[in-house]
């Protein structure tokens, strides 16, 4: 296991960033980077940056839990707010949503103010990629950001993580009580419909608001903007519908190829796309 690298190559200073979202693998990263892991000490990193790309459209518990992690830390994280929100570039969009095909938001709201903060230094940027993950996705591919995996270079996994944030006393963010799975916005795309129903237990009024930005013009088929593939997600509070989710469960299996979502719509079971590296870690 190498220790973290103070410079990029050369003779210039090298800012260290970490971005957290308020989930459970970005929190395990930044203790592992303060030096936190008992055998793992040689990853401390001093003068880390820790920053956090704020949506403005993120769950209470991910502002709560980011509260705590700052408390652990010892150190301020630093809020990014994009200069136009989710609501300007939507109507920008004309009213078209987000979707794993086209993921504007992690773009706008996460990418772009992460550049903008860092600007043309040079920079190692941290990201919670666990050892027993191979996803990878929007992370900057500016020259100048070097991005580490500290997690999967210290062959920390699933299991590990939820070790560190135990041992911590930290524990793991409030909403995985009620079943969300990731952190990042209330009306993510990449929530399972059990955890859209979960929302809608939990949060009626954010399940609300995600309604309102689904358009179904049945006039025009350009128009129908909907957060999930199989329709709008008043399909979910149909009785018989919901009961099958809730009944199901997480709406998850595990197949050769990694998750795929159950089949509570009728239709093919299809390969659940791999959230965002910048928003959900
Ligand atoms: S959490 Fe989801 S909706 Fe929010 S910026 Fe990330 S991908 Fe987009």
């Amino acid at each position: 296991m190498k220790p973290p690298h103070s410079n990029i190559g050369n003779n210039e200073p090298v800012r260290h960033v970490l971005n957290v979202s308020g989930g459970k693998d970005s929190s395990a990263m930044a203790l592992l980077m303060a030096g936190r892991i008992r055998g793992l000490e040689h990853f401390r990193q001093d003068g880390m940056e820790y920053l956090f790309c704020d949506t403005q459209k993120e769950l209470p518990e991910t502002y709560e839990y980011l509260a705590r992690l700052e408390a652990e830390l010892g150190s301020k994280i630093t809020y990014l707010n994009a200069k136009a929100g989710f609501d300007h570039w939507h109507k920008v969009f004309g009213g078209y949503l987000p979707s794993p095909q086209n993921r504007w938001c992690t773009k706008l709201l996460k990418l772009k103010p992460f550049e903008t903060h860092v600007g043309e230094d040079a920079v190692i940027s941290y990201v919670g990629l666990r050892a027993d993950e191979d996803r990878i996705g929007y992370i900057s591919t500016k020259p100048n950001i070097k991005t580490r995996y500290p997690l999967r270079e210290a062959g920390i996994d699933y299991q590990g993580v939820i070790r560190i944030l135990e041992d911590s006393g930290l524990g793991l963010p409030t909403f995985m009580k009620w079943g969300r799975t990731n952190s990042g916005c209330t009306f993510c795309f990449f929530q399972t419909p059990y955890e859209w129903v979960r929302l809608y237990e939990t949060y009626p009024d954010k399940f609300e608001e995600a309604m309102r930005y689904e358009t179904a013009d049945q006039n025009d088929p350009n128009k129908q903007f909907t957060w999930m593939e199989e329709g709008p997600l008043t399909r979910l509070l149909e009785p018989e519908v919901r009961k099958r989710i809730l009944d199901t469960g997480v709406q998850t299996k595990s197949t050769k190829r990694g998750k795929a979502l159950v089949n509570v719509f009728g239709n093919e079971a299809g390969e659940q796309p791999k959230p965002c590296l910048m928003c959900m870690k």
